[in-house]
């Protein structure tokens, strides 16, 4: 017979279905997946609805017969699950028991839709930025090579070696500047990141005006050209401002929340 693969829903590997009427782990995570016949009830009260699967037995409980654990691999925390058998519980040892007080109080599910669309301004905000330098580069290519007026004004003669080093320069800022918008996304990260990200934002508004002033946008002899180039700019300048405020506010928030939790439970001491 032909085993079935499907893909691991946690990391994505392949996990050959070899049982159809017990648990299949992930090789790679071991995440369980279950068998397509497998009854869903706790294993010991056949009446109740399993909803968790003990990682050492693999057979399936309900939230009475199990413990959760938190274990620390490679500096990363994840939970384990395992059921109240005297052998499953002694396998379990080396894994910490999770203290549930703490988790409810560092619990951040309040955040995910103001996260989302903190992810969403910053990251359009971002990714305009980054069409906008394109936008640019061309523009003055075009302006530069396809018109007359270069020749015209001798004042909007570009070298043409600058406008490639400022024109790196620039989509090299709001590379940095996506690569941070991204980051507010973690919860850690998001306090850090978006302070940072205001930072960022400063510099590459400067670094632009400043390049426009010294390519002389300003006397540019398409009328269109610089309202495009500059609604487009303050446009994404501006999302990215309120992208960056909100997740500093955010995060902020949950710094707090994070620090009155440890000393709730006396992990730190309150000063
Ligand atoms: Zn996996
Ligand atoms: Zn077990
Ligand atoms: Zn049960």
């Amino acid at each position: 017979m032909q085993v079935q693969h499907i893909m691991c829903p946690v990391c994505g590997g392949r996990i050959p279905i070899e049982h159809n009427d017990k648990v299949n782990r992930c090789e790679y995570c071991a995440s369980p997946v279950l068998g397509s016949d497998q009854n869903r009830n706790c294993s010991r009260h056949p009446d109740r609805l399993a909803v968790e699967v003990c990682h050492v037995c693999n057979e399936m409980f309900c939230e009475e017969d199990i413990e959760y654990r938190v274990a620390d691999y490679g500096g990363k925390l994840f939970t384990i699950v395992n059921c109240d058998k005297e052998y499953c519980v002694d396998e379990s040892q080396w894994a910490k028991p999770l203290n549930r007080e703490y988790q409810q109080l560092v619990n951040m599910d309040w955040a995910d839709n103001i996260d989302n669309l903190i992810l969403r301004v910053t990251g359009l905000g971002a990714v305009l930025m980054m069409i906008f330098e394109l936008v640019f580069v061309l523009s003055m290519i075009y302006l530069q090579y396809f018109t007359t007026h270069s020749a015209n004004l001798p004042m909007f003669f570009l070298p043409g070696d600058i406008v490639i080093v400022l024109s790196i320069l620039g989509n090299l800022l709001s590379a940095i500047l996506l690569q941070t918008a991204l980051q507010v996304y973690i919860h850690e990260r998001q306090l850090g990141s978006g302070i940072v990200l205001l930072i960022i934002l400063v510099a590459e508004a400067a670094f632009l005006i400043g390049r426009g002033l010294y390519f002389n946008l300003l006397i540019n002899p398409i009328p269109w050209l610089l309202p495009l180039l500059f609604g487009a700019f303050t446009f994404s300048v501006i999302l990215v401002f309120i992208g960056s405020m909100m997740a500093t506010a955010v995060g902020y928030k949950k710094h707090k929340q994070f620090r009155s939790a440890r000393i709730t439970l006396g992990l730190t001491a309150e000063r």
